[in-house]
């Protein structure tokens, strides 16, 4: 599909960032190239026109991708944060990263119950950030149907945690 290309082509690879071993895979060249950046959020808002009711940016990356999705769908955007940023009254859900845990919270009273939210992220990896966040988001009475991610890494397994919902991934590595 079109997006795959164009995200593709605006990709960088920085090996062993923030750790050796890691390869980090960086989305600002596209967020920095405007016809590109606007490009992308057309065809996003394209493929869930009319299919959600609000867009929920998981920190930090997600949040740029969210705002201007929400916009363009004349929706309504909810922010997914890091543990300690929210003011209260705060929902949280702790997860295991590969060393130690991690924590992500959500303001229960910024979800209309029953609402079909649609979860976006730059990068798809172990899922335990995605999967935090929505089991937060269903808490709080969303229907989490959709999730969208920039780029999926195939081989750390994240989409086997979102089981049961629809996976859109512009790149596959
Ligand atoms: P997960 O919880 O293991 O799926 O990791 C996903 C989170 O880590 C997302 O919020 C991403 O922004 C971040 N992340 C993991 N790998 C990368 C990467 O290569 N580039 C940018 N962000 C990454």
């Amino acid at each position: 599909q079109e997006l795959t290309g164009l995200v593709l082509e605006h990709l960088r690879e920085i090996p062993d960032f923030p750790e050796p071993g890691v390869l980090f895979r960086d989305i600002t060249p596209l967020l920095a190239d405007g016809p590109a950046f606007s490009r992308l959020v057309e065809g996003l808002a394209d493929h869930y026109r009319g299919r959600v009711d609000a867009v929920a940016g998981l920190e930090s990356r997600g949040f740029i991708l969210a705002a201007p999705l929400a916009v363009a769908l004349g929706t309504g955007m909810l922010t997914v944060r890091k543990g300690g940023k929210l003011p209260g009254p705060v929902i949280g859900a702790d997860y295991a990263l590969e060393y130690g845990t991690a924590r992500m919270e959500l303001r229960p009273e910024s979800v209309e119950p029953g609402s079909r939210v649609l979860v976006i992220d730059d990068v798809l990896a172990t899922g335990g950030t995605a999967a935090a966040s929505i089991s937060l988001l269903e808490q709080a009475g969303a229907r989490v149907d959709d999730v969208c991610m920039l780029l999926e890494l195939a081989a750390l397994g994240g989409r086997a945690q979102l089981a049961g919902r629809r996976l859109a991934s512009v790149v596959v590595f």
